[in-house]
């Protein structure tokens, strides 16, 4: 099943990466990272997973990301023969390609691969794992889990654990290209936020922050987050999205993802404090900014992709462009959700656009 993050974004980009892939591998839009940040237990690898759909990422109450962990999500076209499942796998960089089709021995292998580098008593490292998921159902973006920041050390953790997990994320935040989310959990006091605190020394102006606020269903009985998201807190410019991700009862419960976002649209439903917010609420649009801000970025590139084309194929670039432009227009009026019909014209116009480009090239 597809990813929420998969639903609008996807067609477009990978059409494009299909077209850019028979112009030669030098012209490809390179999609900015996506790194979580917030202290520990927030929710940070419940976040992620919501977002690629996929049960697969070490989540608990205690210390489980303990490496950062690299996920590249790389994009496969559908195989009319492939068998049932075998469409989507995971590679690790350490197990040199073997393949793994259940999701849960992913898992099984991002603990055992933790273990392997920071020991059994809860020691953290900065030695990345590196995973690739091939999918016909995603784009090609990499998303980076990060330990939690945590302030006591516990097990073999060394006395400086707080400066040195703050000093590894920074390494993967600093990036101008790196899209930041920021996690916080609505049953702590926002302005004691790890993560708004770290996204601002990284991102002084806001540019490349989402707040996100999780664990809306377990605040103290009375209390709401409503200003939280409205950004009446702490303003964030690129604002707040609201979750409610599956509580620590339903990973033992095997509760699938499906229901988790049963459940999450039930949970806004029925709070009357946060009607009228729907724009910032759930898993589905915390996807639907993401791609807003992909969007964005790819319409930012293309200039750049007009000159390396142009350089590649005299004469042809300009139109590519053009129809490139256009594609990405129509598009970014879906993801905004103006033009909600378009979303399958635009579908058989990506096929229809894809052929003409297949016939001028090949
Ligand atoms: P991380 O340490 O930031 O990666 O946090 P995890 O994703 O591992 O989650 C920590 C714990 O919080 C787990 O037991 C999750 O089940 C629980 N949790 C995460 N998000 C929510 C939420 O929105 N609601 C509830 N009730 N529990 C959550
Ligand atoms: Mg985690």
């Amino acid at each position: 099943a597809a990813g929420p993050i998969g639903h609008t974004v996807i067609p477009i980009v990978n059409k494009l990466q299909d077209i850019f892939a028979q112009l030669g591998s030098s012209s490809t839009i390179d999609l900015p990272q996506v790194a979580v940040v917030g202290s520990q237990s927030s929710g940070k690898s419940s976040v992620l997973e919501a977002l690629v759909g996929r049960d697969f990422l070490p989540r608990g109450s205690d210390i489980c990301t303990r490496r950062p962990l690299v996920l590249q999500l790389v994009h496969r076209p559908r195989r009319t023969d492939a068998a049932e499942g075998g469409e989507e796998w995971g590679e690790f960089l350490h197990l040199n390609g073997q393949k793994f089709f259940d999701f849960s021995e992913i898992r099984r292998e991002i603990q055992a691969e933790t273990e392997r580098e920071a020991g059994g008593n809860k020691g953290v490292s900065d030695k990345q794992i590196r995973l690739k998921i091939f999918s016909p159902n995603v784009l090609n973006i990499t998303l980076v889990d990060l330990p939690g920041i945590t302030k006591v050390p516990v097990g073999d953790q060394p006395s400086d654990i707080e400066a040195r997990i703050r000093t590894m994320i920074l390494s993967y935040i600093k990036h101008k290209t790196c899209i930041i989310l920021a996690v916080s959990p609505a049953n702590a006091d926002l302005a004691n936020s790890d993560a708004l605190q770290m996204a601002r020394i990284a991102d002084p102006d806001g540019s490349r922050t989402i707040g996100v606020i999780t664990k809306l269903d377990i605040m103290d009985r009375g209390t709401d987050a409503r200003n939280f998201l409205l950004g009446n807190v702490i303003p964030l410019r690129l604002g707040y999205v609201g979750i409610v991700n599956r509580s620590q009862q339903d990973i033992n419960l095997n509760r699938s993802i499906k229901d988790a976002l049963a459940f999450e649209e039930n949970f806004f439903r029925k709070q009357p404090a946060y009607h009228g917010l729907s724009h910032c609420c759930g898993v589905p649009q915390l996807a639907k900014k993401l791609n807003q801000i992909l969007v964005q970025h790819i319409k930012n590139v293309l200039p750049g992709l007009k000159s390396r084309i142009n350089a590649q194929l005299a004469g042809m670039g300009v139109k590519l462009l053009n129809i490139l432009t256009k594609y990405c227009e129509a598009f970014s009026s879906v993801v905004e959700g103006k033009n909600e019909e378009l979303s399958t014209d635009e579908l058989s116009g990506g096929a229809r656009i894809h052929y003409i480009f297949q016939s001028i090239f090949v």
